[in-house]
């Protein structure tokens, strides 16, 4: 009885007094430790990832140091059931999507009078009638109701508008002419302005 165990010790003391399997555990070691560490530094990186919280990362990277390098798949698997589930990049591209949405939402244009879907380029609503947008007498480009010059090309629409008239040469001499031409009958034609009690507004008024 108390050979065989004998042997059996002998056996098993020169097996590992073998150079060759002594390599093969320190091996074996080694490359449990580099996991080890590997898996500490992923857990540290990846808590970095889903908390702006500085102190966390580190309470990670305890957690899995905690589990020593032959138990820390065990301590991967508790890191990975008590993460945050999202990754920061993810929830701020989450948002970004939503305020996308909600701009494209806000983008489709309506009414303010009758409330119903225009085209952003129309001037005037088709169905109440309400002045949508106004045409740069420049540019001719589209310009919106409440803008003090066109973004176009920048034509001061609140500027006197006497400067402007004096300023062009053919607007003062075409008003004399049309105006008897068309005084036979038309009212706009026979009632001619004078310049200077004209409203910023007015010039886009007959377009
Ligand atoms: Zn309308
Ligand atoms: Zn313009």
């Amino acid at each position: 009885m108390n050979d065989p165990l004998g042997a059996l010790g002998g056996a098993m003391s020169a097996f590992f007094a073998n150079a060759v399997v002594q390599l093969i555990l320190y091996a074996a070691f080694f490359y449990m430790i580099l996991l080890w560490i590997t898996a500490a530094y992923w857990a540290f990186r990846d808590m970095r990832d889903r908390t702006e919280n500085p102190v966390l990362p580190f309470l990670a990277t305890g957690l899995i140091i905690m589990f020593l390098p032959f138990f820390f798949p065990l301590g991967v698997v508790v890191y990975r059931v008590v993460r945050p589930p999202e990754r920061l990049g993810d929830v701020y591209e989450r948002n970004l999507a939503e305020e996308a949405l909600l701009a494209e939402v806000e983008a489709v244009k309506t009414c303010r009078s009758c409330d119903r879907r225009v085209d952003a380029e129309w001037i005037i609503c088709p169905w109440c009638r309400q002045r949508l947008n106004r045409v740069c007498p420049n540019c001719e480009r589209l310009v919106g109701l409440d803008w003090s010059l066109c973004a176009w090309c920048g034509k001061d629409f609140e500027k006197p508008v006497v400067e402007q008239v004096l300023g062009t040469a053919p607007a003062v001499s075409r008003a004399p002419i049309q105006a008897p031409a068309i005084s036979g009958g038309s009212v706009r034609g026979a009632t001619p302005r004078p310049a200077g009690a004209m409203s910023p507004g007015e010039p886009f008024a007959g377009r």
